[in-house]
């Protein structure tokens, strides 16, 4: 049975115990709006090598499946585009859904200091408010709020494994900005250092408002620096949280009642310990939650690895997202361990700098060597980039410094990530998965 999160103790949310057990219930009926089914498994479909699996240092978990939310279903696994501040950088949301993207993930912090999060309730929520008819993933903010507050951008704190260092420890030149106590956590502004709060109750809070098909719950991001001791503490203060943002999460839901249902998924932290990941997959695995994203600390050589541990102690009938990863490598690792949904921001970061994928690799448009080159980003690519612009025509608006580079290139990279996804599903379904991913990333990497 999960954890009856009535139970939760909230010094901010104090409600009287039979108030808690009606918006339980409520809520708990609602939960059916929000459903996952497993479709194909990939140790079924592609039965793996003794040696691969060796290999991977256990069983395939991937599979696909078919998540539905109140805007729509998502088929999994899926690449879900970013749209931080309720935009996916440069790119209409039209566009997004005609290159094939299934659901696009906002930011709770930075839509809760602009514009705010009460706008986009009284818009309709986010995808009214952005013209997206999809579904959509709020994060929760934990990260944005920890990671922004220490001064550290995740790739350069997640580098290296030091658990030598202090558990304070910040970005050289820069100033602590949060500051983390066992209700929540105070930080300024990144845009005008006003100071903030935010806790499980307000995340919700703010999350409701936005409404995002798909929430998170609050949670304390650590890093590979921070000492074991800390990261047990630091998940213990995570475990209670998701046991107050779940408490929360029913009474919001009850008491708004005419909204569309709202998904919550917890998070599971516990950096690179195998002990401290089970703990807490068992931990959040036992309450009410309808999904988990997988997040905080992860070096890309452990990313399987740890993905797998998480994934052979979750609920297998509820959908699990990998928060925030980069490479095409990153991503078949994420598909075969299990995860069913994965965001990244990579595909119009490195358009920004005019960097395109193809199937051969990652290029840079800002060579001399496409001014006179009149073919697309990528031969035989269908989007809407490649079927109408050059490489010659794009490298000359970078130099040019005119936005619109930025613009068709992120559609053409975020294309090419939506189809790669794609294309996994049907190998898994196919019973090919295997030799798609050896000749995909073998042209990649070549
Ligand atoms: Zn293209």
């Amino acid at each position: 049975m999960p954890a009856n999160p009535a139970s939760a103790s909230s010094p901010s949310a104090p409600a009287a115990a039979p108030a808690r057990e009606t918006a339980l219930h409520g809520a708990l009926s609602r939960q059916s709006e929000f459903g996952f089914r497993v479709g194909s498994r990939l140790s079924e479909a592609c039965p793996a090598s003794a040696a691969q699996v060796a290999d991977n240092g256990g069983e395939f978990l991937g599979r696909t499946g078919t998540i539905t939310t109140p805007h729509g279903e998502i088929r999994t696994p899926a690449f879900i585009a970013v749209g931080t501040k309720a935009t996916v950088k440069a790119v209409l949301p039209e566009s997004m859904a005609g290159l094939g993207a299934q659901a696009l993930l906002a930011n709770a912090y930075h839509l809760y200091l602009q514009p705010g999060a009460d706008i986009l309730d009284e818009a309709g929520g986010l995808g009214a408010f952005m013209n997206w008819s999809g579904p959509t993933f709020t994060d929760s903010g934990g990260f944005q709020v920890m990671s922004l507050g220490s001064g550290f951008k995740k790739v350069i704190d997640m580098k290296s494994v030091d658990a030598s260092g202090p558990d304070d420890a910040v970005a050289p030149g820069k100033e602590r900005l949060a500051h983390i106590d066992d209700d929540g956590v105070w930080f300024k502004s990144h845009l005008n250092g006003d100071r903030h709060r935010f806790s499980p109750e307000i995340s919700m809070q703010v999350q409701h408002q936005i409404g995002a098909d798909i929430m998170f719950a609050f949670d304390e991001l650590t890093t590979l620096q921070n000492s074991r001791g800390y990261q047990e503490e630091s998940l213990e203060r995570t475990r209670l949280w998701a046991e107050r943002c779940i408490a929360e999460h029913f009474r919001l839901t009850d008491s708004r009642a005419g909204k569309p249902y709202q998904a919550l998924f917890g998070v599971i932290q516990g950096a690179q310990y195998e002990d401290l990941r089970r703990k807490a997959c068992r931990d959040l695995g036992a309450m009410p939650f309808d999904g988990f994203g997988i997040g905080g600390a992860l070096e890309k050589e452990n990313l399987g690895t740890i993905v797998r541990w998480c994934n052979e102690e979750l609920p297998e009938d509820k959908p699990r997202h990998l928060l925030g990863i980069s490479e095409p490598d990153d991503i078949f690792t994420a598909i075969e361990n299990g995860a069913d949904t994965f965001d990244c921001v990579s595909p119009t970061r490195v358009a920004r700098n005019s960097a395109f994928y193809t199937p051969q690799g990652r290029f840079n448009l800002s060579g001399a060597k496409y001014k006179r080159d009149f073919g697309p980003l990528q031969d035989g690519c269908d989007c809407y980039t490649c079927t109408h612009y050059s490489r010659a025509y794009i490298h000359h608006l970078f130099k040019a410094k005119e936005m619109l580079s930025a613009t068709l290139i992120s559609i053409h990279n975020e294309r090419f990530v939506v189809k790669m996804v794609d294309d996994a599903r049907l190998a898994i379904e196919s019973g090919t998965f295997f030799e798609f991913k050896a000749e995909t990333l073998g042209r990649y990497y070549s």
